[in-house]
C-alpha cells in the first residue's frame, strides 16, 4: 500500500572524515560583549551537545576565534565598522565561558594582523592544512555570526571542496540588515550546506 506521508527527516550518523567547526563563540559576541550577537549565548548548550557527540566518537573538534590587536582595521577607532572587539588576550576574546571545548580542540586564531580583517575562518590561517591533514571531508558547522563569519568560513569551506552540515539550531544573526541571517542561510544552502540540527544526530 502506498502511504503519502513525507519521509521522516534521516538519521545522521558521524562518520570518520567529519569535523565539528564552532565559529567565532567568544565573549564579545555574546549578549554583554561588546558586539553581541541578540541571543548568541543560546548556541552554547546546543553547541556542547555537538562537543559531546563528536568528543564521543573521537571526531575533531575546531574552533575559529576573531583575535584583533588593540588597534585593528576593523574597529570605528580606525575608521572600520564596528566597535573594538576580541581584542586578543583580552576576556572579550575569550571563548563563551560555557563553551565545553574539549583539551583536544584546535583552536584557530584568525585576524590577528592589523591592517588585515578576516571573516572567514580560512582567510590567512591554517585551517584547511589542518584539516586536510586529518583527512576531514566534512564539516558541521555552527556559531556566530551566521550573516558574518559563518556564512564566509561556509562560502571558502565549499569552495575548498568540503562537504558542509549547517548546524541551524546552533547559529545566530547580527541582522544589522532584517533578512541578512534568513539570506545568509538561503546562500549556504545555495552553495550545497545541508541543514541539520540536534534531533537528526545519532548517538
Ligand atoms: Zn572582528
Amino acid at each position: 500500500m502506498t502511504t503519502l506521508t513525507t519521509a521522516p527527516a534521516g538519521r545522521i550518523q558521524l562518520r570518520r572524515a567529519d569535523a565539528l567547526l564552532i565559529v567565532d563563540v567568544q565573549n564579545d559576541f555574546v549578549p554583554g560583549g561588546s558586539l553581541a550577537v541578540p541571543r548568541g549565548d543560546e548556541i552554547v548548550p546546543v553547541l556542547n551537545r555537538y562537543i559531546e557527540a563528536f568528543d564521543a566518537a573521537g571526531l575533531p573538534v575546531f574552533a575559529t576565534r576573531d583575535w584583533h590587536p588593540a588597534d585593528h582595521c576593523s574597529f570605528k577607532a580606525q575608521g572600520g565598522s564596528w566597535p573594538s572587539h576580541c581584542v586578543a588576550g583580552t576576556p572579550g576574546a575569550a571563548f563563551a565561558r560555557t563553551l565545553m571545548l574539549p583539551e583536544s580542540a584546535t583552536i584557530v586564531s584568525k585576524a590577528t594582523e592589523r591592517a588585515r580583517d578576516a571573516y572567514s575562518g580560512f582567510a590567512g590561517t591554517e585551517l584547511e592544512a589542518k584539516l586536510r591533514r586529518i583527512g576531514a571531508l566534512q564539516l558541521f558547522v555552527g556559531g556566530l555570526a551566521t550573516d558574518y563569519c559563518v556564512l564566509s568560513t561556509v562560502r571558502d569551506a565549499r569552495a575548498l571542496g568540503f562537504g558542509v552540515m549547517l548546524l541551524t539550531d546552533a547559529i545566530r544573526a547580527v541582522d544589522v540588515r532584517q533578512g541578512d541571517g534568513a539570506r545568509a542561510e538561503a546562500e549556504m544552502l545555495a552553495l550545497g550546506a545541508r541543514p541539520m540540527a540536534l534531533d537528526r544526530l545519532s548517538v
